[in-house]
């Protein structure tokens, strides 16, 4: 899944990175408003995790625009300790949640996966489909009763081909969620992730469909 985090401080900004990607997660991490204002992926963003404090404006700000702009992407903002008056105002901006600094991770992810289970309008993290279950939260893909041992890009990729299980998925689509917007993105490494999926799941799971892409099978 892929997140958005806004946040202007390096030593903070690096360290989420790290260990939302170390989570499975697809990070895209930008430090100012005017990048953020405009970016382009929103609809394929999972949640956009907004520090208030930004060098160019106030993150409420970034919040009530995209709101008008009728962009839905759930948003979690980071707010310091105390701070009632951020957490009202952010709701009526049209936050989902907040988390509060000094941010404790493992509340960070709770939140995160709370939100995009919302997003999605289930209630559970597993998916799954014929034999294979995936649950994003405790990290787990088996076939069967047995355990997948995945990359971390491979789990990513049964994540996605369980979400939208029997649908085609474009390789474009597996680019968007596989590789953060800055990273460099090769379709070479997709079929190469697909291929080593497949000896792991079986190659008759996947099926390329030719000049469209990729359908997991039932
Ligand atoms: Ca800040």
């Amino acid at each position: 899944m892929r997140i958005v985090l806004v946040e202007d401080d390096p030593e903070l900004g690096r360290r989420l990175s790290e260990r939302l990607v170390k989570a499975g997660f697809t990070v895209d991490w930008v430090q100012t408003m005017a990048t953020a204002r405009d970016w382009p992926d929103l609809k394929l963003t999972a949640a956009v995790i907004l520090d208030l404090g930004l060098p160019d404006g106030d993150g409420l700000d970034l919040l009530r625009h995209w709101r008008a702009a009728g962009e839905h992407v759930p948003v979690l903002i980071l707010t310091a300790r105390g701070n009632w008056r951020d957490k009202v105002e952010g709701l009526n901006c049209g936050a989902d949640d907040f988390v509060v600094k000094p941010i404790r991770f493992e509340e960070l992810l709770a939140r995160l996966h709370a939100l995009s289970r919302r997003g999605r309008g289930d209630g559970g993290n597993a998916v799954s489909s014929g034999d294979l279950t995936l649950d994003p939260v405790a990290r787990i893909a088996t076939l069967g009763s047995a355990p997948l041992d995945l990359s971390r890009k491979e789990f990513a990729l049964l994540h996605l081909f369980l979400r939208r299980a029997g649908h085609i998925i474009a390789q474009d689509d597996i680019l968007e969620q596989l590789y953060a917007l800055e990273a460099e993105r090769d379709r070479n490494a997709v079929e190469a992730h697909v291929s080593r999926l497949r000896r792991k799941i079986g190659r008759h799971r996947i099926r390329t469909v030719r000049g469209l892409g990729y359908r997991l099978e039932p």
